[in-house]
């Protein structure tokens, strides 16, 4: 496999999986197709660029004759397909713009790969489509111990704590889907789409389902990036209902290794579930930024707690997602390499260290939605 395709590649996911591959596989030659969306950056791949291996294309993914254009110029091999819209109080707010770029944009591009690997002579022979998903697909779990109990399982991103899960049911492959934001239908809808064409096609396709990421790189409208920001700044740090809501946190370029040994060893028509065991209560993670930020700023300890502001909580919001990612690791070998203690610590050097890409981003279309949800509340 030698040309690879990969969507949203300027976004934070994608742009770690570009520089894994631009600088791992140096026969390859890696496509980062993007829209450029206020999501998408180029600064995130400045490293690599004007490497012989590495080509950006702007397009639209929902632009079907755009993408029947660069799958057939590039002579694509591979996909891995990471464009999307990303933010559920976005798709709160606008859910048509996730149905097109998420589910009209996937089908685009799956029709598109069609095309162009059936009028091969070889056809699918070495070829994949790759889809990225999440595991908000599966609705949400119910918080049964809101204290925490010992998880039965842990992984090395779990090990830094007494691991702690909040409830004793965990998202597997076999979890039927029941999304509940836009955000997640649209997605679902994808990765409905990504198997219809493997099951109607024969297109050898892969869908994978991650917790949530953190990580450099990553918009701050995400909680990790925006509260880190917030602090240095002195600003409020606006925290959804009591905080109570749970999630399994996974270090981005774990994700981005996973992705890696999926694309070239995973089954496929397969599902895999990605995550670290590593589940936090909001409200407990964000005082674990807040003592790490005030550490590395030489802030007196817990200053920034009074920063703390309880909002109204999000509509519908889910109120545990926890990740069972064994399969994963019994099959393929793969498991977090980062202890989250050392990859809050990394993160959050990473932002104080790079203010500047930070003031790039804050500025102009980022302000004026930051200031539109939250200046009301
Ligand atoms: P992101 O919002 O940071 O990046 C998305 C990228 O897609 C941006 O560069 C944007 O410009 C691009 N894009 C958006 N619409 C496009 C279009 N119509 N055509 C072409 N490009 C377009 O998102 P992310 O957090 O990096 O997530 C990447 C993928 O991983 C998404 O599919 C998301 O659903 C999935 N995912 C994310 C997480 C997470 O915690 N961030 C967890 C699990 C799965």
């Amino acid at each position: 496999m030698r040309n690879i395709l990969i969507t949203g590649g300027a976004g934070f996911i994608g742009s770690h999986v570009v520089r894994l591959f631009v600088n791992k596989y140096p026969d390859y030659h890696i496509v980062n197709l993007d829209k450029l969306t206020y999501a998408g950056n180029l600064a995130n791949l400045e490293d690599i660029e004007g490497r012989p291996n590495y080509t950006f294309v702007k397009a639209d993914i929902a632009d079907l004759d755009e993408m029947r254009r660069i799958i057939r110029d590039y002579e694509i091999d591979g996909i891995i397909h990471l464009a999307a819209e990303s933010h559920v109080d976005r798709s709160i707010k606008d859910p048509f713009t996730f149905a097109r770029t998420n589910v009209m944009g996937t089908l685009a591009l799956l029709q598109a790969a069609r095309e162009y690997w059936e009028s091969l002579p070889e056809k699918y022979e070495s070829k994949r489509f790759y889809h990225i998903s999440t595991d908000e697909v599966y609705g949400a779990l119910e918080l049964t111990h809101p204290e925490g109990v010992d998880a039965p399982f842990s992984t090395k991103a779990s090990s830094g704590k007494k691991h702690e899960a909040y409830g004793s049911l965990f998202f597997t492959e076999e979890t039927k889907y029941n999304p509940h934001s836009p955000y997640s239908a649209s997605k679902a809808s994808s990765d409905h789409f990504v198997r219809a064409y493997h099951d109607t096609y024969g297109m050898p396709t892969i869908v994978t389902n991650c917790s949530n990421n953190y990580g450099p790189y990553q918009f701050p409208e995400k909680l990790i990036p925006l509260f880190i920001n917030n602090i240095r700044h002195g600003k409020p740090l606006p925290v959804y209902g009591k905080g109570e809501n749970v999630r399994d946190w996974l270090y981005v370029e774990d994700h981005a290794r996973a992705i890696d040994l999926i694309f070239h060893k995973g089954k496929t028509a397969d599902t895999y579930n990605i995550g670290g065991f590593n589940e936090w209560k909001n409200i407990d993670l964000i005082k674990v930024i807040i003592k790490t930020v005030d550490r590395l700023l030489g802030n007196p300890e817990g200053e920034s707690e009074r920063l703390i502001t309880y909002v109204t909580d999000r509509l519908g919001h889910d109120m545990r997602y926890a990740i069972d990612s064994r399969k994963l690791q019994r099959e393929l070998g793969w498991e977090p390499s980062l202890q989250f203690e050392e990859g809050i610590e990394k993160t959050v050097r990473w932002y104080l260290d790079h203010q500047d890409w930070m003031d790039r981003i804050t500025s102009g279309d980022y302000l004026r939605y930051y200031d539109d949800m939250y200046s009301n509340r």
